[in-house]
């Protein structure tokens, strides 16, 4: 069996993996990234990213990488409508995951990162206090591998297999959210420079969607609390918008989950941060986790340096770098995700107008507060003159 020591070992290559390999790398560590796929490219996903965290990232997206430019959103249920297009979060483009996650991973390389390709994370010892100390590997070809780190990060998703190994995963009600979805192909849309945003009993406790990566090319889908008759519910969205999908045709499958809460306590244990999905830092209501993903994993790599010889001060030095950098943020879409499963679990009779308001940020969250101590008679009515 192969044995590797390094400064820092990352598990899963993704976006926000490949993204603290780089900035690790770039210190001068000496970083070893692995991931189990040959290259990394997540199919579960709309692709959809948005410009307002552009100044946040550690690097430009170079303009190829930029498919489609998508003008806002547009918001839907029954007789009501919002559009949102006005200010930069509402700007948003479509990108090709199949390019984008390879063109982070390559900047780590370039920075001088090993990438260990079709490499399995497998299992790992821990001394007291969270310290990972060793770190069992197997490559698809059954070869194992041992590496002894200084520093461990996990970003390996929301199916985490490093929060396992370290009895770390908490399974609580709604931690996790359902979404079925594909890309369409031969799509003939009529408004393919908006995202588009549907409410109802297809979609409990989230949203079916639309997201165009061009005029005739876009990711469908549906999202849901619960993944009860989830393929039932599908077909019924893709029934109720049959005029956008024409002679459209499923290509990819792009169905998974995504973190709803917390998927362990913390996100920073002994020499060990979280990163990405795996820490939860997507954010609702729309789980967009690619550039928080990006800009948390770049922290942790900044973290990663800094403490490489006195981890004392890791966990607090990472809370509070993403705390000042885009804290803001996650502090929003954890109330968000309070609102999203309060309504859903209480079966308020007008929940997917108090979704449309929420998603579309007709009502702030101090007014949803007040709004939801109402009788539901009020809520109905306040909403209704609201979204008029
Ligand atoms: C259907 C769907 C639609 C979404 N749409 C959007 C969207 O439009 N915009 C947006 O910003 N976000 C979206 N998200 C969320 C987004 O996909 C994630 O937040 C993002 O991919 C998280 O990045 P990550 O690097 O943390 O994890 P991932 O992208 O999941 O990468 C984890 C990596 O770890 C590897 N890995 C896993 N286990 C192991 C193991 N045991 N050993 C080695 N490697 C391993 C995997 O192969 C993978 O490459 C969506 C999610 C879903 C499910």
């Amino acid at each position: 069996m192969r044995s590797l020591s390094c400064d820092v070992l990352i598990i899963g290559a993704g976006p926000a993996g490949s993204s603290a390999a780089l900035s690790s790398a770039k210190e001068g560590l000496d970083v070893i990234i692995v991931d189990k796929k040959d290259l990394p490219s997540k199919t579960a996903c709309a692709e959809t990213i948005s410009k307002g965290f552009f100044r946040y990232l550690p690097f430009k997206i170079p303009d190829r990488l930029l498919k489609h430019r998508l003008r806002g959103i547009k918001f839907y249920y029954e007789e009501f409508f919002v559009k949102r297009d006005k200010g930069i979060w509402w700007k948003s483009f479509t990108i090709d995951r199949r390019e984008f996650d390879p063109f982070v991973l390559n900047l780590a390389i370039d920075e001088g990162a090993t990438f260990l390709a079709s490499t399995e994370f497998v299992d790992l010892r821990y001394s007291s206090g969270y310290i990972v100390n060793k770190v069992l590997l197997r490559d698809n070809k059954n070869n194992e591998l041992t590496i002894y780190p200084k520093i461990f990060i996990a970003a390996d998703g929301a199916q985490s297999s490093v929060l396992n190994a370290m009895n770390l995963s908490k399974n609580r009600a709604y931690s996790i959210g359902y979404i079925k979805s594909h890309e369409f192909h031969n799509l003939d849309l009529s408004d393919y420079e908006y995202g588009h945003v549907y409410f109802g009993e297809f979609a409990d406790g989230a949203y079916g969607y639309i997201f165009p990566k061009s005029r005739n090319v876009a990711n469908i889908g549906v999202a849901s609390l619960t993944d009860k008759e989830l393929d039932k519910r599908y077909k019924e969205f893709l029934h109720m918008i049959n005029r956008e999908i024409g002679n459209g045709t499923k290509k990819i499958d792009r169905s998974g989950i995504a973190p709803i809460m917390g998927l362990s306590e913390d996100i920073a244990y002994g020499n060990t941060l979280l990163v990405g999905d795996a820490a939860n830092q997507n954010l609702k209501p729309f789980v967009e986790g690619i550039l928080p993903g990006i800009i948390c994993g770049s922290i942790a790599g900044q973290v990663a340096a800094q403490c490489l010889n006195d981890i004392r001060n890791i966990r607090r030095f990472y809370k509070e770098l993403i705390k000042k950098k885009i804290g803001k943020f996650f502090k929003e879409s954890d109330a968000l995700s309070d609102i999203l499963v309060n309504i859903y679990d209480k079966r308020y009779r007008s929940r997917f107008l108090i979704e449309l308001a929420t998603f579309s940020y007709t009502l702030e969250y101090g007014e949803l507060q007040k709004l939801l101590r109402l009788n539901e008679e009020d809520i109905e009515t306040l909403l209704k003159e609201k979204l008029a």
